[in-house]
């Protein structure tokens, strides 16, 4: 059908205003208050929806468009909570949903309620039509992702996994374009990073803070910080970030396209990172070829004259596929090789995630980019942080980040957006999004 894409782009603002102007920050989550906006915008088009309770407000919302196949469905994914704000150092309320200069305004703009706007209103344009999809197309708003997810898809799983089963699944953290060279270059998420939280204790001898001694565990812990953050693990080469540098490399000119290839060079690989300009994508390729390893918390000490005899510190490390837990302690203790009386526990862990990037799914995104956009190309990239796909991926179904925005020509100022102040999409980013996204739909379960 050919839509008024000028009538569709206005629809899709109201509706993300809206949205946006539900307070579902988590903590608390209050997702219900923003599940029932998109309740009321499905039930509208006499589409029925289920609610899901997993804790007083906390919200989930399936709604199912019904295939004539039988085939495994498709779920559409996208998280209701959001991030807190210091609304103090916005320019605009982050709850107000404000729409100024082409732009719109709030926390989730970005991460990632234009994504469940941009979703339904791909979801509700097939419904309008009376597209009979080979599939079921199930639209789904999640709670607690920003926490781990465990009252929203960690629930469900556990409640109600018949409202998860999907052979694919299409969610948030990919989709954004660059311009590279001649072309504008899209990332399809394919992969994600896992974790593998460690606490670091020192032990020392305790005493008087009047009398310096040798084995003071603080000092010890100090010289540990030290070392683990000058530390790069070595490059390890993987499927999604290979196909990632090189997609890159091949739209360059020589001899750049020769200086990018070589971050995929344990020699010179991370000669070659310190270079990159752009400081968002240096940050990001760095993270993407290794493991890496940040100190975030500290705790030692309870007086200022008293030598403790414990003393503690969180180390952050995030892992690529293929690594274990064990690996990464063995690395720790290399790293802090000659320190002394120390242990390490491994707090938390998750494995990395990844789903091939070869199937019929990925053709339609790609193909519905480059008919939109004759200067696209997509390639796999692989996501330093997790999302909720990691569960999907676990479960063998192909989880797929992909919000469609249009090319820009550096990464940092997007990536600043998410989870900072002052969140905001364009206008034109929304409409972008959803008519890729009703593209691929069509292509795919038609
Ligand atoms: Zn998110």
């Amino acid at each position: 059908m050919n839509f008024d894409w000028e009538r569709v782009q206005e629809e899709a603002v109201e509706k993300l205003s809206r949205y946006l102007q539900a307070d579902t920050s988590n903590p608390p989550g209050k997702e219900m208050a923003g599940a029932r906006v998109l309740q009321r915008f499905l039930e509208k088009e006499g589409l029925a929806t289920t609610l899901l309770e997993s804790q007083p407000e906390r919200g989930n919302l399936v709604c199912r468009m019904k295939g004539k196949d039988g085939l495994a469905p498709l779920i559409l994914l996208h998280h209701i909570d959001v991030v807190p704000v210091e609304a103090d150092q916005w320019e605009h309320p982050p709850y107000s949903g404000a729409v100024l200069d082409g732009e719109i305004w709030g926390r989730g703009a970005q991460d990632c309620k234009s994504l469940g706007i941009v979703e339904l209103m791909a979801f509700l344009l097939l419904k309008r039509e009376g597209f009979q999809p080979n599939r079921d197309i199930v639209y789904l708003a999640t709670a607690d992702e920003e926490a781990g997810g465990k009252w929203g898809v960690g629930w469900l799983l556990e409640n109600h996994p018949q409202f998860l089963r999907a052979e694919y699944v299409i969610n948030e953290g990919g989709g954004v374009g660059m311009i590279v060279g001649p072309k504008h270059i899209y990332t399809c998420q394919t992969a994600e990073k896992g974790i593998c939280w460690l606490k670091l204790t020192f032990k020392g001898k305790p005493g008087h803070g009047s009398v310096p001694h040798g084995d003071n565990c603080v000092v010890k812990m100090a010289k540990a910080i030290e070392r683990i953050s000058a530390y790069r693990s070595p490059l390890r080469r993987n499927r999604t970030t290979e196909r990632f540098i090189k997609g890159i490399a091949e739209e360059q000119a020589f001899p750049r396209s020769w200086f990018i290839r070589q971050l995929l060079n344990p020699l010179l690989s991370q000669k070659v990172e310190k270079r990159i300009p752009d400081p968002g994508f240096r940050g990001m390729a760095g993270a993407i070829l290794r493991n890496t390893f940040v100190p975030t918390v500290v705790q030692g000490g309870q007086k200022t004259n008293v030598i403790p005899s414990e003393c503690s510190c969180q180390v952050d490390c995030r892992i690529l596929p293929g690594v274990t837990p064990e690996e990464i302690k063995e690395e720790v203790h290399h790293v802090l090789f000659g320190l002394r009386d120390y242990e390490i526990e491994v707090l938390q862990t998750a494995p990395a995630s990844e789903s091939p990037a070869e199937n019929p799914l990925y053709r339609a995104m790609e193909k519905a980019l480059k008919s939109l956009d004759p200067k696209a190309k997509m390639i796999p990239t692989m996501l330093t942080g997790a999302t909720d796909s990691r569960y999907f991926r676990n479960r063998g179904s192909v989880a797929y980040g992909f919000q469609p925005m249009m090319p820009m020509d550096k990464l940092s100022e997007y990536l600043s957006r998410v989870h900072g102040h002052n969140e905001r999409i364009s206008v034109k980013d929304l409409l972008f999004g959803t008519r890729v996204l009703y593209q691929v739909l069509k292509d795919f379960c038609g």
